[in-house]
Formats: structure tokens, sequence, C-alpha cells
């Protein structure tokens, strides 16, 4: 019997009967069953299989399959978003970037929070916030933006040794009347590895001991480019205090979220990550999480890799209750069975580890395991993956490789290892979870490769098991912190002092040994001894900006700092520089 409606678009349910699942392909049955055998899944007709299985099967028969949400509203099947899903392409949406502030104790922090959260939710909400929930949404020129208010960024920092992607944007406080301390140290390290983009915000410029120009020059030492001085970063001079300067940090968070170009899906399933979560006497496990893909919908099943439940109740930043929440939406979410660890994903759907698919052996289980719990040692970074395999002894060869890794301050963490093809799920899911998709032998659905386009998504495909494991060894080196090292460019004899301020000077000299390249730091030596240190904030050869500086040239420089050099003094000039390091 022909194939009925080829290259058609079918919606298929998360998980389906066989004999379901003809009457969708319009197929005997047994006709199906072969197809199945064909693929090495032996399933009878009664028993259910999950969507990806599905998905491949129905490819190979020359049909698109799309995923169908069973607790989709059936009001909204009629909007254009679910039309679009019916074509074949996720429809993806603009969404609010989501921001977290980070920095040194006592640096403000928490004053910005506040500040921001007072002015901007009470402008347009009536009633403001009465509790915190981890994070919490404003509109700043009717834009919306959602900060991440944890105490001590509890949930950034176990995102960042999950792997995962939780905050789109992240600004760094700096006192103006401190300067670049130990956690602002950090923090930069953290921004940086996490390879989003940062905005410095120096603050408490009320009070007249602030030095811009002295933290500018600590920051440019802690490895931040600032745009003045030709780096990427914006800086804002603030008072968390009195609110100067906010509404133009607003405006530059806003400006880097456009060249970000956020985007989320609405529609299908809701993906989120817990970011705050706790066990209240009187109501259970109460779950803050950010939504990042997706609804959630009031009386949806949820799931996290620990505990499952049904959401009874939603609750908004302003402690309202919601129905629904979409993509970076904060939502507290009650009618978990349990509280589930921080950073964790959470699902909307039923999980389905039970399936016939997916059943995994106990020797597979064993060694999942034994990779998870590698990489849940404290201070362990993890690589995060999603594994699709095209049967269960290939899946269970590439976790036993994956288990030989020497995992020592970085560890593969497996998300997800499956059998079927690669979905559009799995490519949201890398998304939010940062996790690298390896698949084995199998195909991605036409659905899924239009998405992962759209989302700038990777999919890796292998036919050869060590082709895969070198793959996950490289994201495993490429996470690894890398190493500083100095490197030296060069030194300069000063001949002339042409300009002295506070914290700054410009002065003339010859190179007397190797180059001279701006941004560059400078050791300040007068008779052998070194006198402090400064940074160059431009360079000038014959009256021009120069990119570099030879060897034998005169030139002139501006120096930041708070050194006063005088002539005959000899600067050195080097760069702090990261040096990949190996597994
Ligand atoms: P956090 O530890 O980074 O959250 O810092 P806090 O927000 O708790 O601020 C530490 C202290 O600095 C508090 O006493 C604040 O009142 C004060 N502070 C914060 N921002 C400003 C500011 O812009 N100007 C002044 N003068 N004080 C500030």
């Amino acid at each position: 019997m022909p194939v009925a409606k080829n290259n058609s678009i079918i919606q298929i349910p998360n998980m389906v009967r066989i004999k379901d699942l003809a009457g969708i392909l319009n197929l005997p049955v047994a006709r199906l069953i072969k197809e199945l055998i064909k693929n090495n899944i032996y399933a009878t007709i009664n028993e259910e299989i999950d969507y990806e299985t599905a998905a491949i099967i129905a490819e190979d028969l020359g049909f698109s399959a799309v995923s169908k949400t069973k607790n989709e509203d059936p009001k909204e099947s009629q909007t254009p978003k679910s039309a679009s899903k019916k074509e074949g392409v996720l429809k993806l949406s603009p969404r609010p970037p989501v921001v977290a502030i980070m920095g040194h104790v006592d640096h403000g922090k928490t004053t910005l929070l506040d500040y921001i959260r007072k002015t901007k939710v009470a402008e347009s909400e009536a009633g403001g916030i009465t509790q915190s929930i981890g994070a919490y949404q404003i509109e700043s020129k009717k834009k919306p933006i959602t900060f991440i208010d944890t105490p001590g960024h509890e949930a950034f920092q176990s995102m960042r040794e999950r792997g995962a992607r939780l905050t789109d944007i992240a600004v760094l406080v700096v006192a103006g009347d401190d300067g670049v301390k130990p956690q602002t140290a950090e923090a930069i390290k953290h921004i940086q590895s996490a390879k989003i983009p940062m905005i410095v915000a120096i603050n408490k410029m009320d009070k007249p001991e602030a030095r811009v120009d002295k933290i500018k020059q600590e920051l440019a030492k802690a490895n931040v480019q600032i745009e003045e001085w030709g780096g990427d970063t914006p800086v804002q001079e603030i008072s968390a205090k009195t609110g100067q300067g906010v509404d133009s940090l607003l405006a530059t968070i806003l400006l880097v979220a456009e060249m970000e170009e956020l985007k989320a899906s609405e529609s299908g399933d809701g993906l989120g990550t817990v970011i705050e979560s706790h066990l209240s006497a009187s109501r259970g496990p109460e779950v803050s999480i950010l939504v990042q893909g997706g609804t959630f919908r009031v009386g949806n099943l949820i799931h996290t890799d620990t505990t499952d439940g049904k959401i009874k109740k939603m609750e908004d930043y302003r402690g309202q209750s919601i129905l629904r929440a979409g993509p970076a939406m904060p939502v507290k979410i009650i009618g978990f069975n349990d509280v589930p660890l921080v950073g964790s994903l959470v699902q909307t759907g039923k999980e389905k580890t039970a399936s016939l698919i997916d059943g995994k052996t106990r020797q597979e289980q064993k060694t999942l395991d034994a990779i998870n719990q590698k990489a849940l040692r404290p201070k362990i970074k993890k690589l995060n993956l999603i594994i699709k395999a095209d049967g269960q002894g290939a899946k269970e060869a590439i976790l036993e490789n994956l288990a030989a890794i020497p995992a020592q301050e970085v560890a593969p963490y497996i998300i997800e290892a499956k059998v079927g093809a690669i979905t559009e799920t799995d490519i949201l899911k890398s998304q939010i979870t940062n996790a690298k998709i390896l698949g084995f032998r199998v195909k991605a659905t036409n659905v899924a490769k239009s998405l992962a386009k759209q989302l700038g998504v990777k999919i890796n495909l292998y036919a050869i098991i060590y082709e895969l494991i070198d793959t996950v060894k490289e994201g495993l080196e490429e996470i690894l912190e890398p190493e500083e090292e100095i490197r030296e460019l060069g030194a300069m004899q000063i001949l002339e002092i042409f300009r002295t301020e506070k914290d700054k000077m410009i002065v003339g000299g010859k190179i007397t040994q190797g180059i001279v390249e701006p941004q560059a730091l400078i050791r300040v030596r007068r008779s052998g001894e070194i006198l402090g240190e400064g940074i160059l904030g431009e360079l000038q050869c014959n009256k021009q900006k120069a990119k570099t500086v030879k060897s034998g040239q005169e030139c002139g420089i501006k120096f930041i700092g708070g050194i006063k050099i005088a002539v005959n003094d000899t600067l050195e000039f080097y760069k702090i520089e990261k040096k990949k390091k190996s597994l």
C-alpha cells in the first residue's frame, strides 16, 4: 500500500502507541512495525514509543514530524504561533534579556537591584514587589528586562558549575571609592569564561572619593577591555543610592541585548532552570524557575533529573497568581514532589524513562551515574552533553568511553543519552544547558535542523565513536581555565615629561628594546627598583596614534596610574595572556 500524504507535516505526541502512530501516518500497523524493525526497534501494536523515535520513522517515510504538546491550550492552536509550527518551523520570537549583577561585597549590588526594583517595578505595576523569588522583571522604555537577584548570585555560580546558560548579560559593579577586589576579579573570570557580554557599572559616584580613572586602570589590569580604550566593554558611572546614571545603565543593557538578538519559542514544552528552591512548611517545595523556552501552565506535569510533580499554582515576582509563564519570566512553582537543586533543568511533560526505547539497562544506568557523579563533585566545571544514538548498544559504548575520560578540573555531564533522531526539543535543551549535541549514526529532523540554524546551535554527527569522544575531549579542553602568562613586550627610556595630572601623565621617550602596544601594562623602574605600575592609555608616534612602536623609535604615551614618572626612568611594557591548558 502506498504511503499517503507524503511530504506533509504531521504532529506526533510526546508518547504514542504504535497503533495510533499508524493512524497518524495513515499506514497499516504491520507496515509500520516493519519500518520500526528496520531501525532495530521491536515494538508491538499496543506499546508506546517516544516522539523522537516516531519522528525518525515518520521522516524515513517522507513526512516532516513536529512534536505535539499534550498540554497545549486548544484555543491557542488557532493562533499564528501554532500555525507556524504546523509549517514545520518552530517560531522564535524576541525575548527579554536576563541580567545578573555581580561584583565584590559592599560595592552596591543589592542597593542597585533595590533601586531598579523600587523605581521601575513600582512605576508600572501597582503594589510593587512583595517577595523575592530570585528574579524580577522591569520595563525600561517599554522594553522588559529580567534581573536575577538571588543573594550572592548563587544561581549564577551554580549555573557556571553546571555549564549552563542562564544570564545573557552581566553587570559588574565596582565601587568608585574602592576598586577591583578579589570578588571583582573572580566575577570577571566567571563572566569571561561564560562568554557573555559584560557592562561595568562604576558605583558610588555620589561620593567625592570616587576615582574613575583608577578603576578603569585596575579593570584593564584585570583583563577587562573597556570601550574608551578600544575594547568592547561599556562602562557606566552610577550611584545606586541617588539613582544617577541608572537610566543610562538600563539603556546600555537594552543596547547590548539588541545586539545579542535574543530569541525563544513560546510554543512547545516548557523548559527552564531552577534559580531558587526551598521547602515551605505550609506549601511544600517552593521552586523559583526562570522560563527559557516554551510555556509553563498551571496543570502541566513537570520534572527535573531528580524529581517531578504537577504545577498546582504559579506566582510571579509580585506574588500574584498566574496561569502561564513564557520565556525570560521568573516564576515560583508550587507542585513539585521534592526540592530540586538550584541550576536543574525543569521541563513540562512526563518523564519518559519508562518507555521501551529509553529503557536503560542496569549497566547503562551504572555508567551514567559514574560519569555524572564525577561531574557533580565540587569545583568541577561541566561540559554538558546530549547524546542521541541509533541503538542501545552504541549508546552504551559511547557512555563507557566517556566514563574512561580522566576528569580533574572539568568533566562531561550527560543531560540526556537516548536512542533516536535529533529533534527540536534537543536543540532547545542544548541552547539552555549549553550542551553539545552529539549524534551517533542518527539524523536530525528537518525541524531540528532549521531551529538549530536559527539559534546557532551546532549539531555534531558521527559514524565513528572515537571521533565523537575526541569532540568531547576538545570541548573539555576549551572549558579548562586557561593559565595566565606574562608576555614581556619591551622597554622605553623616558626623555621628556609633557603633562602631569592626577592619575595621568603624558610622557615621551625612546624604545630601547622590543616593542610597545596600546593597552600594555607598565612597570616603572628607577635605578633598578620598581616604583609601581600603570597602564598605557594611548600611544603616539610623530603626533599620530600608533598601533606598535619598535625599538629605536621615539614615541609619546599616555600613562594611567598614580606613579610620578621622571626623566631617565625606564618603563617596561608587558601583557598578561591566557594560555590554553590541555587535559
Ligand atoms: P553588596 O554587598 O554589593 O550588595 O552591597 P550593598 O548594596 O549592600 O551596599 C553596601 C553599602 O554601600 C551599603 O551601606 C549601601 O548603602 C552603600 N552604597 C551602595 N551603593 C551606594 C552608592 O551609590 N552611594 C553611596 N554613597 N553608598 C552606596
